[in-house]
């Protein structure tokens, strides 16, 4: 049993993932596509980036970043959710794997397990049949713009406009079902990158606060900082020392410096509808 399920490895899925495995939540993150953001030519909106980055690369970095939070990020397209029949909390999620994952790999690039509490079922019920998965989780995070169809067995709301379906949530982005939540542009948010990270961090605070974990802001601070004041120190947070603190400011810097050092040379994906040559 996963404690979460994140459906989308876009801004917000990722950003949610990001939160939710620092808290030390059991996190798979499924996508069986790529994010929008991928058709961006240059992405210079997102605070932190003053002349800009290339979209491809923030997601790349993005998704490293959640993995080394602890998620696992497989490839596979949710094509149906019902609840587990035995009226304890949680979702049964059915889980497509295959060739339309967005690393076109089909595999696990997250630190977490993979497949340990995955059950493999066939259409007739066999067991060991790899075209579909069953897995099985406490809470679920649809951050799967534009797709929510998936979510059909469950009472859900969703909201028509125009061509597009947007679900209906509130506050942390909590749907009607219980352990289900909408994040980022499905759940309606503006279409903008910075937003779709920030809903998805909100999201997986408001998914960690359900989950009844002990958690506080996930900050790093200097020594002292909460012991200095007879604190103890919350949990979620951790206060290092001058040496470290120096560490990690390398570390970050040498993986900035690797990770931006040569072009990526990925092109945008062109809308669907553009012809080709
Ligand atoms: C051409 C273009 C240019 C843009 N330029 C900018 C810009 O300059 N600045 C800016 O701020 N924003 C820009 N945006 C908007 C930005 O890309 C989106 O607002 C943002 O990506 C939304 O994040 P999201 O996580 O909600 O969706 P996405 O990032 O699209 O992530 C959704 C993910 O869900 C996956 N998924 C869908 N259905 C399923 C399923 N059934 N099972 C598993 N996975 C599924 C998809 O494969 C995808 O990876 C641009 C968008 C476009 C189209």
């Amino acid at each position: 049993m996963r404690d979460i399920c994140i459906v989308g490895a876009g801004v917000a899925g990722l950003s949610a993932a990001i939160f939710t495995a620092r808290a030390d939540l059991e996190t798979l993150v499924v996508d069986g596509g790529e994010s929008i953001l991928a058709r961006n030519a240059s992405l210079e909106n997102y605070p932190g980036f003053p002349d800009g980055v290339d979209a491809r690369r923030y997601l790349q970095a993005v998704r490293e970043q959640a993995v080394a939070a602890g998620a696992t990020v497989e490839s596979g397209r949710v094509i149906g959710v019902t609840r587990r029949t035995e009226g304890r909390q949680g979702v049964r999620l059915r889980v497509e794997l295959g060739g339309v994952g967005g690393d076109g790999e089909g595999e696990t690039t997250g630190g977490g397990e993979s497949g340990g509490e995955t059950t493999v079922e066939g259409d007739d019920g066999s067991v060991g049949d790899d075209r579909s998965e069953v897995i099985e989780t406490r809470r679920l995070i649809a951050a799967s713009w534009p797709d929510s169809d998936y979510l059909r067995a469950l009472d859900v709301e969703r909201i028509k406009r125009g061509s597009k379906q947007f679900l209906a949530v509130g506050q942390g982005g909590r749907t009607a079902v219980d352990g289900v939540y909408g994040a980022g542009r499905l759940a309606g948010q503006p279409h903008q990158t910075v937003v779709a990270a920030g809903h998805g961090a909100r999201v997986g605070l408001a998914a960690i606060h359900d989950a009844d974990v002990a958690f506080y802001h996930d900050w790093v601070t200097p020594e002292g900082y909460f012991t200095g004041r007879g604190r103890e120190i919350p949990p979620g947070c951790e206060e290092i020392d001058d040496g470290e603190r120096r560490r990690r400011d390398e570390r970050a810097r040498e993986t900035i410096v690797d990770r931006f050092a040569e072009p990526l040379g990925a092109e945008p994906t062109m809308h669907p509808s553009v012809d080709g040559e």
